[in-house]
């Protein structure tokens, strides 16, 4: 807006953006922004300024923790106006028993959570808020202080979370811990439960058809998301040796280097069937036994193909995805199998220390994450992918030091990518992006200070040790 019709002026407590100013300040800031964007001359936007204001003076002068302006935001957003309440925007009122107690036992086509709590809780006004963008479900809150709602749910602990699902059946949620963080991450991943696709605000179809929604015939694989599947591990393999691989009809100079090493780290640690190690073992004396500079692509898939199933070694040229299956084709499948492989990897490189000796890799703890980021910048098929991965790389990676980093470092730019990705067109609506493990998977990983949602990591480099252990892989569901 011009200088003289602005609704804000320098003396507020607010930063005014321009166009030439949005982007340089708020990409890669260290702090969160609340941005209005207003029209000056919108009857709303000039009758909204003073409210707008009073909110950048209290947090101004407030203390700054987040969980404090996290709730300051809470407030102003539920007292900011009681008339014209922004349809896509869930009440944040409490409900009564009145209200609640008929749903109980009522088919719907979505889920009820219901968050009881005390009258100065925000939990369950902060869980409702972090729904709001998902389809599938609707979160309220009700007050400890309504009797006949809490004797009829057997509730006497404050906050909890009751949950009516769509079929009639209703029982406490239980979750390890009763917090903002774990309510919403167990809410969101309920079976039915979706990121809203469109932000249009048009009304979304309930999508609890079936395990695949509709125009998917093919049922889910039975799977536990608490383990891993060799089908996911060789099933990737098989595509990186015998179809990413392919596009390059010869190997030399960097990307000889870089496939050398890949096969060496995966030759010595995967933790798989005798007849693949082998196959690997065998694929890389041949490598490090040839003199040559340049290696045809078709001469490494007719050792892989032909030459040593003859010796009883063998790589399925099946794609099979079990914890990598997608709810449609296209989606998953082998970019979830290379995490998986690489998450394996790093954790066996912390548990067989011994295990890369004589390969002139063994002291360095960072092996298999400098051949991980060597393979996405040369042959990894999405290409866009390759360089967010070598940003972070090129960021973070000199920081790590042990093998245990290199195992946490991978996990958190997982996460990363995961934070960055979730709600985009790459998520299968049937296995959202978390911040991974959730609750349910390691709740010892998650704790709350000051309000403040934080990871315990040594409870998270424990959980991945075991996750992704030899002993967690399970041969389920393979050819
Ligand atoms: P994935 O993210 O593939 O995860 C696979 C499995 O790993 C999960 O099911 C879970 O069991 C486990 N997991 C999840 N998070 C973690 C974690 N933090 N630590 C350990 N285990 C975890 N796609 C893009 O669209 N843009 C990109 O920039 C992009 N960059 C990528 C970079 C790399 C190196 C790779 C391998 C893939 C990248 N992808 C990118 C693909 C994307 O990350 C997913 O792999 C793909 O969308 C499939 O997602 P998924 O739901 O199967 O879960």
């Amino acid at each position: 807006p011009s200088l003289t019709t602005r609704l804000y002026s320098e003396e507020d407590s607010v930063v005014i953006l321009t166009s030439a100013t949005v982007k340089q300040t708020l990409l890669n800031s260290s702090t969160a922004w609340l941005v209005q964007f207003y029209s000056s001359w919108c009857g709303h936007c000039i009758q909204y300024s003073p409210t707008w204001k009073a909110l950048a003076g209290d947090v101004k002068g407030a203390d700054r923790e987040l969980q404090t302006v996290r709730q300051l935001m809470v407030n102003f957003l539920q007292n900011h106006t009681t008339q014209d309440w922004p349809v896509s925007c869930p009440p944040l009122e409490p409900y009564s028993s009145a209200d609640i107690l008929p749903l109980i036992g009522q088919k719907s086509n979505q889920y009820t959570a219901v968050i009881v709590e005390n009258e100065d809780s925000y939990v369950g006004r902060e869980v409702i808020l972090d729904l709001m963008m998902y389809q599938g479900l609707t979160v309220k809150r009700a007050l400890s202080s309504e009797k006949s709602l809490t004797e009829k749910l057997g509730i006497n602990s404050f906050p909890s979370a009751y949950l009516l699902h769509p079929n009639g059946t209703h029982a406490i949620l239980h979750v390890q811990k009763r917090l903002r963080f774990f309510f919403s991450s167990f809410l969101k991943l309920l079976l039915g439960v979706h990121r809203k696709l469109s932000t249009s605000g048009a009304p979304q179809e309930p999508l609890l058809e079936g395990p695949r929604g509709p125009g998917t015939a093919e049922a889910l694989k039975d799977f536990e998301k608490s383990k891993v599947y060799m089908a996911d591990l060789e099933s990737g393999l098989h595509y990186l040796l015998r179809v990413e691989l392919a596009t390059h009809q010869t190997l030399e100079g960097e990307e000889l280097k870089t496939f050398k090493d890949f096969v060496t780290v995966v030759a010595k640690l995967f933790p798989g069937r005798q007849s693949v190690v082998k196959l690997l073992e065998t694929l890389l004396e041949w490598l490090v036994s040839l003199p040559l500079e340049k290696i045809p692509f078709d001469a490494i898939l007719d050792l892989v193909n032909n030459k040593m199933r003859i010796s009883g070694m063998f790589l399925s040229d099946q794609l099979q995805w079990v914890g990598c299956q997608g709810s449609r084709v296209g989606l998953r499948g082998y970019p979830c199998s290379l995490w998986t492989l690489f998450h394996v990897l790093t954790v066996q490189a912390a548990s067989r220390p011994d295990a890369l000796a004589n390969t002139g890799l063994e002291e360095n703890p960072k092996a298999v994450l400098q051949t991980m980021r060597k393979y996405i910048v040369n042959f990894f098929g999405c290409q866009e992918c390759g360089k967010h991965f070598e940003e972070m790389a090129v960021a973070s990676l000199p920081q790590v030091k042990s093998v245990d980093q290199a195992v946490l470092w991978l996990w958190r730019k997982h996460n990363q990518v995961n934070g960055r990705l979730a709600g985009t067109m790459s998520e299968d609506p049937h296995f959202p992006k978390t911040q991974w493990p959730s609750p349910d998977l390691c709740p010892t990983c998650h704790e709350e200070q000051d309000g403040i949602h934080v990871w315990n990591e040594d409870k998270v480099l424990m959980f991945l040790k075991q996750h992704y252990g030899a002993a967690n892989i399970s041969p389920k569901h393979m050819y």
